[in-house]
C-alpha cells in the first residue's frame, strides 16, 4: 500500500481517516508527486516541463534514437536532444507517441518490427460487490483497501475459467458510489436513493481479476481525427473475453454468499469500470518477433530507446501494477546507467 504506518522520510503516520482515493491530505500515503519528483529536483539532475506534449522521438540515420521534439506549455516547439530516451505515457500515450514517430526508416512506428507496438491492450476483469447491512459499519473509517481475499488467486480451470482474482475490500466515497450503485434492474430513482441513505451501512469489495492479453484488443491511431497539436488520437479498443465474464461472475457469486453469511440484507453489483489499471500494449518478450521490449524495457529494435511504464507488461496478474511498474523503473534505471557507463548505448 506504501502508506506509512509511522512517521517517516518526513512526512506523517496514516490517521486512517478514510477516503483516500482523493488523495491523501497529509501526505502519509506515497506519490512520486511530493516524494521521489522533489528530491530529484533537489540534485539539479532532474528538470520537469510540465505541461509539454512530445510530438515525435527523433532519430538518426542509423536508426539510433537522438531526442525529441516538444510542444512547450507556450505550444512552442522545441528539440531536446537525448542520448537515451525513456518513454513513460502507459498503455494509450506510449504506444500513441511510437506510432506517431514513423518516418520513412520505420514506416510502422519506432520499436515496431514485430508489429506488436498498441496490441494487447489490458485492463483488469472488475466489478464491484457491495453489501448493505441491517447497522452501520462505517466503512469509510478506514484506508481506501484495508485487507484483501486471495482465496481465488490462483489458477484453477474447475472453477470454470482461467487464471484467478482477488478481491479487495474497498472502501468508495459517495460520489463515486453514486455514480457507479447499480441496485435492482433499474440503478435508478427510488432504490439508488435508498441505498445511498444507507451508505454508513455498506461495505464491499472490488473485484480485480486477471485480464487475458488479446491481440484484438490494442491502442491504434485514429486515420481522421487529430488532437490540437496536429497528432493522430488515440483509438482504444476493449471487449470482454468470455473468461473474463465467466470468472466476473464466478465472483459474484462467491462475494454474495461471504456477505450473506455474515448478514447483509441486501447485495448489490456494480459493472466493471471502463477502464482501470492500463496495462500491455508494448510487451517485454524474450524473442524480439514476439514483442516490443526486452527484460529490461529496451527496445529490441533501437538500443538506446527504452518503455519504463506498464505498457511493458506481459500479462495483467492479479495485483494492482503500480509497485510492479515502479519496481521495473528501478531495476531499469540502473541498466541504463551500467550500460551508459560501459558506453553501450
Ligand atoms: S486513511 Fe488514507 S487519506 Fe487518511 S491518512 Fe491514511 S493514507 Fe492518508
Amino acid at each position: 500500500m506504501a502508506i506509512n504506518t509511522e512517521v517517516r522520510d518526513g512526512r506523517p503516520s496514516c490517521q486512517v481517516n478514510g477516503f483516500c482515493m482523493q488523495g491523501c491530505k497529509i501526505g502519509a500515503k506515497w506519490s512520486t508527486m511530493y516524494t521521489e519528483i522533489p528530491k530529484a529536483e533537489a540534485t539539479g539532475n532532474v528538470e520537469v516541463r510540465p505541461q509539454s506534449m512530445v510530438l515525435r522521438i527523433e532519430h538518426d540515420k542509423t536508426g539510433k534514437v537522438t531526442g525529441v521534439l516538444y510542444a512547450d506549455k507556450d505550444g512552442n516547439q522545441q528539440l531536446q536532444k537525448a542520448r537515451v530516451v525513456a518513454v513513460a505515457g502507459n498503455s494509450i500515450e506510449s504506444p500513441r507517441m511510437l506510432l506517431n514517430s514513423a518516418s520513412s526508416m520505420f514506416p510502422d512506428g519506432l520499436a515496431n518490427s514485430s508489429g506488436q507496438v498498441g496490441q494487447n491492450y489490458m485492463t483488469h476483469t472488475t466489478g464491484g460487490v457491495y453489501a448493505e447491512f441491517e447497522k452501520p459499519v462505517h466503512m469509510y473509517k478506514s484506508t481506501v483497501v484495508p485487507g484483501i481475499v486471495h482465496e481465488w488467486k490462483d489458477n484453477d480451470p474447475g472453477r470454470g475459467h482461467m487464471a484467478g482474482y482477488e478481491l479487495e475490500i474497498l472502501h468508495l466515497g459517495l460520489p463515486f458510489m453514486s455514480a457507479f450503485l447499480n441496485p435492482g434492474k433499474s440503478g435508478w430513482g427510488r432504490e439508488l436513493a435508498d441505498s445511498l441513505a444507507n451508505y454508513d451501512k455498506m461495505a464491499g469489495f472490488w473485484i480485480c481479476g486477471e485480464d487475458m492479453p488479446v491481440e484484438s484488443n490494442n491502442v491504434t491511431l485514429h486515420p481522421t481525427e487529430k488532437d490540437q497539436y496536429g497528432l493522430p488520437v488515440p483509438v482504444v479498443y476493449k471487449t470482454d473475453h468470455i473468461n473474463d465474464t465467466r470468472m466476473r461472475n464466478h465472483a459474484y457469486d462467491r462475494s454474495t454468499e461471504l456477505f450473506e453469511s455474515i448478514g447483509a440484507t441486501k447485495v448489490n453489483y456494480l459493472p466493471p469500470y471502463p477502464a482501470s489499471h492500463n496495462m500491455g500494449t508494448n510487451r517485454m518478450s524474450e524473442k524480439a518477433r514476439d514483442g516490443v521490449v526486452n527484460k529490461w524495457g529496451q527496445s529490441h529494435d533501437i538500443r538506446n530507446l527504452f518503455v519504463s511504464d506498464g505498457s511493458q507488461f506481459t500479462t495483467s496478474g492479479t495485483e494492482n501494477p503500480t509497485l510492479t511498474i515502479v519496481a521495473l523503473a528501478i531495476r531499469q534505471a540502473d541498466y541504463i546507467a551500467d550500460q551508459m557507463s560501459r558506453r553501450e548505448i
